[in-house]
This record gives C-alpha cells, sequence and structure tokens, in this order.
C-alpha cells in the first residue's frame, strides 16, 4: 500500500469568527499548539467572538485545566484583512452554510493560497467536490465537519471531494489528531453521515410541534429521557442555530429529491422571523442575548 506524506502545517487561517470558527480556533491553540488567524468580515462578530474567547479562558483558569494562559491567548490573532491568508499553510472555512457565500469567498482566497495550502470547509451539507470547483487548487480542497461545541466534542467528519488529493486528506487526519480529535470518513453525498441522520429528525420534532401533537418541553423531554441524549431536538436545533438547521434541510432536499427532506414550514417561518435560535436570543426557546 501507498504511504503519503502529511504536509508541514505551522500556521492556521480560519475564516468565520462565529461559535464554530471560534471553537476551531480556541482547540488550535490549546490543542494543537498552532498559530491561528481568525478572520471575520463582520467586526461585531470578531467582538463577540473574542469575548467568547476570554470568557472560556476564565473558565478553565478557574478549574486549573490550562496550563499556559498567555501562549494560548498570544497564538490566538484577528484579522479582517484576507491578504493574511498567505501567512497560512492550513485553511479552515466556517463562514455561514450558503453556497453562493463560500463560492464567492473561495474565489476572493486565490490569490493568497500557494500550491500546497490546505483549504478545508467546516460546511455541514455542501459537497465538496462542488467547492473544490471552485478552487484554484481542487486537490487542497477537504470537507472538515467540526461538531458543536468544538472544544468539547471529540468528532470529526472528513471528507474526501472527487479532486481530493491523498496528502490533503493524510494532513487533514493528522492535524485533527493534533487537535485531540477523533476522526470518521464519508463519501461526499449531501448531509455527509452527522447531517443526513440528524437533520431529518430534528426536521420532524419541528414538524410534531407544528401539528400540536406536542409542547415543546414535552418533544424535547421525550426525546431526551426516551433515547438517552444530552438534549432534545429542538433544544439542540436553537443550539445549533436555526439558520443552518434550514440551509441543511434545503441542501438535503435539493440534492437528494426526495420530498421527505422538506423543511418543517415553522421552520421557515421562525428563520424568516429572524428568530435563530441561541445566538439571536430567540428559537423556540428564549436565551440571554451575548
Ligand atoms: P455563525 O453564524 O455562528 O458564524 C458564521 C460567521 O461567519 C459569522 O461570524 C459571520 O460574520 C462570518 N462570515 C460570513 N460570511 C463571511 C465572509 N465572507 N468572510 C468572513 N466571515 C464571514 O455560524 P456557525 O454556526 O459558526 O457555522 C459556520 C459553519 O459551520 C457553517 O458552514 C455551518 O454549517 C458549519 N457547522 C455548524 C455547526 C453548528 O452546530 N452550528 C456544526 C458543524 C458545522
Amino acid at each position: 500500500m501507498l504511504k503519503f506524506l502529511s504536509r508541514h502545517i505551522s500556521k492556521i487561517g480560519v475564516i468565520g469568527a462565529g461559535q464554530m470558527g471560534t471553537g476551531i480556533a480556541i482547540v488550535t491553540s490549546n490543542s494543537a499548539k498552532l498559530p491561528v488567524i481568525l478572520f471575520d468580515s463582520n467586526p461585531v462578530q470578531a467582538q463577540k467572538s473574542e469575548s467568547f474567547l476570554q470568557d472560556w479562558l476564565q473558565k478553565k483558569l478557574k478549574k486549573n485545566e490550562i496550563s499556559d494562559p498567555d501562549n494560548f491567548k498570544s497564538r490566538i490573532s484577528y484579522s479582517s484583512d484576507l491578504s493574511k491568508v498567505s501567512e497560512c499553510d492550513f485553511v479552515i472555512e466556517a463562514i455561514s452554510e450558503d453556497f453562493s457565500a463560500k463560492s464567492s469567498l473561495f474565489s476572493k482566497l486565490s490569490p493568497y493560497l500557494t500550491q500546497t495550502t490546505i483549504l478545508a470547509s467546516n460546511t455541514s451539507s455542501i459537497s465538496i467536490t462542488k467547492l473544490a470547483g471552485i478552487s484554484k487548487h481542487p486537490e487542497n480542497v477537504i470537507g472538515m465537519h467540526f461538531m458543536n461545541p468544538v472544544p468539547v466534542m471529540t468528532l470529526v467528519e472528513v471528507i474526501k471531494g472527487l479532486q481530493t488529493s491523498p496528502e490533503t486528506l493524510k494532513s487533514t487526519l493528522d492535524l485533527s489528531k493534533k487537535m485531540g480529535k477523533v476522526c470518521t470518513e464519508s463519501l461526499d453525498r449531501p448531509g455527509f453521515i452527522a447531517n443526513r441522520v440528524l437533520m431529518p429528525y430534528i426536521n420532524e420534532a419541528i414538524q410534531v410541534l407544528n401539528e400540536g401533537i406536542a409542547t415543546k418541553e414535552d418533544i424535547d423531554s421525550t426525546m431526551k429521557l426516551g433515547t438517552n441524549v444530552p438534549m432534545g431536538p429542538l433544544q439542540l436545533a436553537d443550539f445549533i442555530g436555526l439558520d443552518t438547521c434550514l440551509s441543511i434541510m434545503r441542501v438535503l432536499h435539493s440534492e437528494i429529491g426526495d420530498s421527505k427532506y422538506r423543511p418543517s414550514t415553522l421552520l421557515v417561518n421562525y428563520v424568516n422571523a429572524g428568530w435563530l435560535g441561541k445566538k439571536s436570543g430567540k428559537g423556540f426557546y428564549e436565551y440571554k442575548k451575548n
């Protein structure tokens, strides 16, 4: 069997400083001990990310779970200047779950990527082959699907596009391991493994609520106590972000074509109302705005 070499990785770029991007930066610095630049086009989001990072660090310090707080912080920097991507040899895209936004970003990144820069997408459902098709070096594009919250959840689902090279795959598996993660591999199919299974479950729970079959509390308690999961599907949907859930359902519905993946009208209405879950302060439940 051929052995493929892993590329040397010395600096990571994470694009999108939302809940996922911030978590990825935390594990890059804390576990892989690598410097990381977090990019966000929205300065308000970058500020939110910095205060989340600060809170996370305080909690870890209190529990005595971080040995080098100064180095942890100094390894993480923020920027809105995409040209700084040229300093990074591994870039992880974690912007909103929207193909046109991701494809426009991939085009903007092209001038700053070398022949060997790996470009991983944290997409929950969008085809890696399609994203790679927009990139200057499709062989360097891969899916690296972290779970939320990234510092807590061990899994990274790795997705090879048709064009992904064995070196890109090996480097991604090795970096994930350095970040303290365990990988599974999926074919490049809509929703991969995790969201092909999870999202129809969440969508069905929203439909049960929509049909008035039970209250949100009873739906969540039934699934939590009945299937031994840490949170019920509606609470989980709020936690993921209802906009993200809707985007994933739309990808499953349009790409697979089966009506069983049609997003619940209640989910569509909540997103139209701007009720996006925990991140907007209201979803199926109410949250203190951060
Ligand atoms: P989020 O809404 O919390 O964050 C997205 C961030 O991207 C925002 O800060 C936004 O300002 C920024 N952004 C948008 N367009 C940008 C651009 N062109 N350049 C730079 N920054 C830009 O979303 P999230 O929950 O962190 O999700 C991000 C990605 O991770 C999505 O693809 C999502 O499907 C995936 N994902 C989400 C979860 C989850 O549970 N939320 C889990 C796994 C994967």
